[in-house]
């Protein structure tokens, strides 16, 4: 899918379109949510089915031999040869064509990544027809991606979307940046890649094209209601179950259905609500596996999927369950993938599932540098002396017991060890880890969330994907195993503009890893102790998937990182 070309009459209709949903916001008050949103549904199905519709026939034209290549298409064809050399180079007409000029020096750095991307991601840098934009620390890249059709969106009456659809962002001021890059390209029907972690608004990124496209299928009919026809893959069940509360919130106001389907928790309720009908599977791999096999969930008409956080899904070793979750899918679907990275097994995915020219957007920096917004605090000392400094830290920082503090362990048995540890010296705590029962955890969090009991203690299974606001204090007991991950626990606080603080341990069995604290710590200009650096600073190559190739020694006056904000008004800089 993807890649559509837009041909005159297509774009006519596009206009009488626009049009038309101009007149039907006017009179939308006088109507039922959910007939205006699947009319308008329609309508946007109608467009991009005729321009498929073309395409299609093009194709079948051209492989029939039954038309002549016309002369300009023949030209452009030759000229794409001439470049399909596999060339990654980024063509320097294009870079010209920028308009982010203040941003300029910032974006210097997101473009290296956008570069970065391309020779590593080998989907579709064969395309001479690649281009490139960048702005307000976002790099786009792709097929046509300059094409005025796909401008980025300054506000949301800018999408057009209907009302009822955007009902779920009537808090928000403007579109964030993943948001205003992805909409124009996704409501076309593109394939996409999202290089953007969580808190830069991914989820309704996503799910807003989600729901349109489930509202323009039902109304032409395309599906039976009763089969999902949208489908989100998430690698942990809190974070399916963060999306799913996402999805059925935006969904309710336009009558789009969603389930959460994951394990750990029993399956009865999940198949009454597919059996019921439902338009949107958030799924966590292994219970959606079990329950297609079970012949309980058909993906078939499902024509729009979702890999969220694409990376730690492979990384927690789904790509078997991926594989056949998504071969069960429609074959003519739109792939949308989210990732915070970028490895080798994630592109060679979107390479054998996606359409060989994406688009990708690429939010910040794929090198994962830390959140400027938190004070880091490292301090290196005994293992044993570990829970007395953390009681001392919580009565530094829990003094008020109703900040939420997050403290970060490594393993399983050490989340209940410190539970009970600090329950037995008065503090009101929580835990959630692996070894706990779905119930549990899902109580746990949400505890922690509505701040009945703010002090959590948590695996690395709440370190990424989860949206928990205000957490003033994250504290790693234990050193994570990765820098990366590191990365993604501190940046649980400092978020939507706010400060935070990361205090965290640092043991000698931590050594292997000084090296590349030390360049995360530097990168953010934060105090490096002298106790850190007698580990030494070297950096083994290879050491992380992601900061083995690119963290060197960082000075500590390289540029800063560009840092994204959803709103002006907020911005310090
Ligand atoms: P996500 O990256 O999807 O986990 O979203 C992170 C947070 O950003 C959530 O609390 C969302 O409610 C919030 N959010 C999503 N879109 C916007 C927006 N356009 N403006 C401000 N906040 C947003």
């Amino acid at each position: 899918m993807g890649g559509h070309k837009i041909d005159a009459e297509a774009a006519n209709t596009t206009e009488n379109v626009e049009i038309k949903l101009q007149k039907k916001q006017k009179n939308k008050q006088k109507r039922k949510p959910e007939e205006t949103a699947a009319e308008i549904g329609t309508e946007y199905a109608n467009v991009v089915n005729k321009k498929k519709n073309k395409e299609k026939q093009e194709v079948a034209e051209v492989l029939n031999g039954s038309v002549e290549i016309s002369a300009t298409k023949k030209k452009k064809q030759e000229k794409e040869e001439t470049f399909n050399d596999g060339s990654t180079e980024i063509p320097k007409k294009k870079k010209k064509k920028d308009k982010g000029g203040e941003n300029e020096s910032a974006n210097n750095g997101i473009i290296e990544t956008a570069r970065k991307l391309e020779k590593c991601s080998g989907v579709g840098s064969e395309n001479a027809s690649e281009e490139i934009r960048h702005g307000s620390g976002v790099v786009v890249s792709g097929k046509n991606v300059n094409d005025s059709k796909y401008a980025t969106l300054n506000s949301f009456s800018e999408s057009r979307l209907p009302s009822e659809v955007l009902e779920c962002c009537k808090n928000f001021n403007k579109p964030s940046p993943i948001q205003s890059h992805s909409w124009p390209f996704l409501l076309d029907g593109r394939d996409f890649i999202g290089i953007a972690a969580t808190g830069s608004g991914k989820t309704l990124a996503f799910g807003i094209p989600a729901i349109m496209s489930v509202l323009s299928k039902r109304k032409s009919k395309i599906a039976v209601r009763k089969n999902p026809l949208c489908l989100v893959l998430s690698p942990t069940r809190e974070l399916a179950q963060q999306i799913s509360d996402v999805l059925c919130d935006a969904g309710r106001p336009c009558g789009v259905q969603s389930v959460c389907i994951y394990g750990g928790t029993s399956k009865g309720p999940q198949i009454s609500a597919l059996k019921s009908g439902v338009d949107i599977v958030i799924g966590t791999p292994g219970r959606l596996k079990d329950l297609i096999e079970m012949g309980l969930c058909h993906l078939k008409d499902v024509s729009y999927v979702v890999l969220d956080e694409a990376d730690r899904m492979l990384d927690m070793g789904f790509e078997p369950e991926v594989r056949s979750i998504l071969s069960q899918t429609c074959t003519v679907r739109q792939m949308v993938m989210f990732s915070a990275t970028w490895p080798l097994p994630v592109h060679q995915l979107a390479q054998e599932f996606m359409d060989p020219s994406p688009v990708k957007v690429v939010v910040g920096s794929e090198d994962l540098a830390a959140n400027h917004d938190v004070l880091q605090i490292v301090e290196v000392l005994e293992d044993r002396a570990r829970d007395e400094r953390l009681q001392n830290l919580l009565e530094k920082y829990h003094k008020s017991r109703s900040n939420r503090v997050l403290v970060f362990v490594l393993y399983k048995k050490e989340a209940s060890r410190v539970e009970n540890m600090l329950q037995k010296r008065g503090w009101k705590v929580v835990s959630i880890s692996g070894d706990k029962a779905q119930h549990a955890r899902t109580q746990a969090l949400s505890l922690f969330k509505e701040g009945s009991c703010p002090l959590l203690i948590a695996t690395d299974v709440a370190a990424r994907g989860l949206d928990i606001p205000d957490v003033e204090v994250v504290i790693n007991y234990s050193f994570p195993l990765t820098t990366e991950d590191y990365v993604h626990r501190i940046g649980r606080t400092g978020r939507a503009g706010k400060k935070g603080v990361a205090h965290t341990f640092f043991t000698k069995e931590n050594k292997g890893l000084a090296g590349e604290l030390v360049n995360v710590l530097r990168e953010a200009k934060q105090v490096v102790p002298e106790a850190l650096l007698k580990f030494g600073t070297h950096v083994k190559k290879k050491e992380s998937k992601l900061y083995g190739a690119h963290f060197k020694e960082i000075a500590s006056n390289a540029p800063k990182a560009t840092k994204i904000k959803f709103d002006d008004s907020e911005d310090e800089d």
